[in-house]
């Protein structure tokens, strides 16, 4: 599509505030309709993923995907394997050798870096990454939500109390480009929570402008049947200035490499959102969708 020059006109003004105020659309790129990228999915390289680059890159071709960004875990204080110079090795040798028109890209999906600042900074300074996602799988002390299934009403109160108290720390350390699926501890709990507006909206707001205000932004996380965070919560990082989100499947297979993305986009566009956000070397830039 030739770009008009009309289009840099109706970008949000806002975004121009992103980087330092400079705008990052190059009309090259102005491909709207086109682009579709997963930017959360595992390799082998995370101790719980199944398949190495490869085997993503031909499922990324094979949903339609034009970028495809590998973000494995390194949780902070877990003391589960990471391979960091060896992964940074066998990216660069996989992507010289990338057969497909899909465009690879490092990221991270760095857990709980404020368990350990420390060691955090060392995970982020390690390589260069594209893009990092700054996750909050558990509380100080405890364990990933995954244990702790918050089985009773009580128990999940209690637990997005301390979530909304911890993550304020997170955004304040901020060497991360989206906060990863927001409102986690909803993803393993049984209970039909179904909203989460009127009980925590100014939570929401507090987080949301710590975000805006530091230049950073959100993921809608496509995995399970919780697709987090939910619709009106997006709707509210809209609402609040919000302009950043990026979509991941959250794939810990090739064969959920872009699932459930376009969908991603699909309810972005419901909500009001006419651009998504892609990184490279930590730098962002809009797609329009
Ligand atoms: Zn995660
Ligand atoms: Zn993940």
């Amino acid at each position: 599509m030739v770009p008009d020059a009309s289009a840099e006109m109706a970008l949000p003004a806002k975004l121009a505030h992103v980087n330092n105020g400079r705008t990052l659309f190059a009309l090259h790129e102005w491909r709207y309709g086109m682009f579709l990228a997963d930017y959360h999915t595992h390799s082998t390289f995370s101790p719980d993923g199944r398949d190495g680059f490869p085997a993503m890159l031909e499922a990324a071709r094979g949903t339609g995907l034009t970028e495809l960004c590998v973000t494995d875990h390194r949780d902070i204080l877990s003391g589960r394997p990471f391979l960091t110079q060896e992964r940074y090795d066998a990216f660069l040798t996989e992507r010289a050798m990338n057969k497909t028109d899909v465009k690879l890209l490092l990221g991270i999906e760095l857990g709980e870096a404020t368990h350990d600042l420390t060691e955090a900074e060392e995970a982020v300074s390690a390589v260069p990454y594209d893009f990092i996602i700054g996750s909050y799988h558990a509380l100080k002390g405890e364990r990933d939500f995954y244990h702790l299934k918050c089985e009773t009403e009580d128990e999940l109160h209690q637990a997005l109390a301390r979530y909304f108290a911890e993550l304020p720390e997170l955004i304040a350390w901020g060497k991360f480009d989206v906060l990863g699926h927001l409102n986690y501890p909803l993803r393993y709990t049984a209970l039909p929570v179904k909203t989460l507006l009127p009980r925590y909206g100014d939570e929401l707001r507090n987080v949301f402008r710590l975000l805006r205000d530091a230049g950073k932004g959100i993921e809608l996380n496509m995995s399970g049947q919780k697709k987090l965070p939910f619709k009106e919560i997006l709707a509210l990082w809209r609402e609040c200035g919000g302009e950043i989100v990026t979509v991941g499947s959250d794939g810990h297979r090739a064969a959920d490499v872009g699932r459930g993305v376009a969908e991603g986009f699909e309810l972005l566009r419901d909500v009001g959102f006419r651009f998504v956000a892609a990184y490279e070397q930590r730098r962002v830039r809009f797609e329009g969708i």
